[in-house]
């Protein structure tokens, strides 16, 4: 992900999607759906391509699930995946995704901070020939100045550390082309930033500037802390500039180490003997930082690879409404067993 440069793509004009999804993760949205189901009914009454509504919950403790079942139940064109517990937004979000069937999917919130207006704007930049067109926020509301601070450094911040042709300001609200997705869909990996993944897919990628709104209802799901875990897993998906950033760090240790001899031996020479024990605690604990501040962000990457050494699936679904058969991206195991019968039945 180094090259920054950006890639002349000639746009081959396409039709309506035949099918459009919505793609909505949820973590104890139970109030954000009554308003949220409103929002869909209305947009899908109006948008001319068939509409797939996915709603997929992240392991909710309230009553989200019964709420989405209740939905489901009401409309055929809403399907429902129920995680066994709650993996977090982006595999949730990747659930979703994973079982989209549309020619064109757009992931959304449950809170509707991202209007859904602005999907039709997206589908016009997916009929001129972009395979992605992301919402980029021009002004939030409703939101604290610490978290709009947070978020401004945040797009930034990934923005160095990440990938230069990552856009600032654009959250996961996005449209993504049937070919993109499936781009997307060979990249299994666990830690997952998928904003950064959209960008390394490639395709022609475009922006539509919209206001974001203040949240409906509820608060958000991204806390601080998880907002932190959420920039180091894309900085350490991504990148190895931390490990870089360990190597500066030992140089620098390296050159006060390298100062400090100097004096002692410069000392020693002019016959004035120091204690030396202020110059030894200084070099030993320099060192012995640099050293752990390394090895910590080494163990970093280490767990990592340990983490996706162990091959698990992303997510598992406890059950699903309104589908058929599950996404056989989701369950390799059942694929494999599906091919074992099929050979023993020919047998
Ligand atoms: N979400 C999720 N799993 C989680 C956390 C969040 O599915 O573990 C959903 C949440 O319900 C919402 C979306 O992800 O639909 C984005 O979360 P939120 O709106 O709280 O984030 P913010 O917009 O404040 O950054
Ligand atoms: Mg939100």
């Amino acid at each position: 992900m180094t090259s920054p440069e950006v890639v002349l793509h000639i746009l081959r004009p396409r039709c309506y999607p035949i099918r459009l999804s919505l793609v909505v993760p949820m973590y104890n949205e139970e109030a954000a759906i009554p308003i949220l189901r409103a929002a869909i009914t209305s947009f899908m009454r109006e948008f001319p391509a068939e509409p797939e509504v996915i709603l997929v919950n992240d392991g909710s403790a309230d009553a989200t699930l019964v709420k989405v079942a209740e939905w489901a139940a009401d409309d055929p064109r809403v399907k429902v995946i129920h995680l066994s517990r709650n993996f977090g937004h982006q595999i949730a979000a990747t659930a979703g995704l994973d079982y989209a069937t549309g020619d064109a999917i757009v992931l959304i919130d449950a809170d509707l901070q991202d209007p859904l207006c602005v999907i039709h704007e997206m589908v016009e930049r997916y009929r001129q020939g972009y395979d992605v067109v992301y919402g980029q926020r021009d002004a939030r509301e409703g939101e604290l100045a610490f978290k709009r601070i947070s978020a401004w450094a945040f797009y930034r911040l990934m923005r160095t550390i990440v990938d230069r042709r990552l856009p600032v300001d654009t959250g996961d609200f996005r449209l993504i082309s049937r070919e993109c997705l499936d781009g997307l869909q060979q990249m299994r990996e666990q830690h997952r930033f998928l904003r950064g993944m959209v960008t390394w897919v490639g395709y022609p990628q475009c922006a539509v500037k919209y206001r974001r709104n203040a949240r409906v209802t509820g608060s958000t799901k991204y806390p601080v802390r998880k907002m932190l875990s959420f920039a180091w897993t894309a900085a350490t998906s991504f990148s190895t500039l931390p490990l870089q950033f360990s190597i500066v760090l030992g140089m620098i240790a390296g050159l006060c180490g390298i100062e400090e001899a100097i004096r002692a031996v410069a000392a020693s020479l002019a016959g004035r003997t120091v204690p030396g024990w202020t110059s030894l605690m200084v070099v030993t604990s320099i060192l012995s930082s640099a050293v752990l501040i390394s090895i910590g962000i080494v163990g970093q990457y280490v767990g990592k690879i340990y983490e996706e050494s162990k091959g698990r699936p992303l997510y598992l679904v406890a059950r699903t409404f309104n589908i058929a058969c599950p996404a056989e991206r989701n369950v390799p195991g059942k694929a494999a067993r599906a091919a074992g019968e099929t050979r023993e039945s020919q047998g």
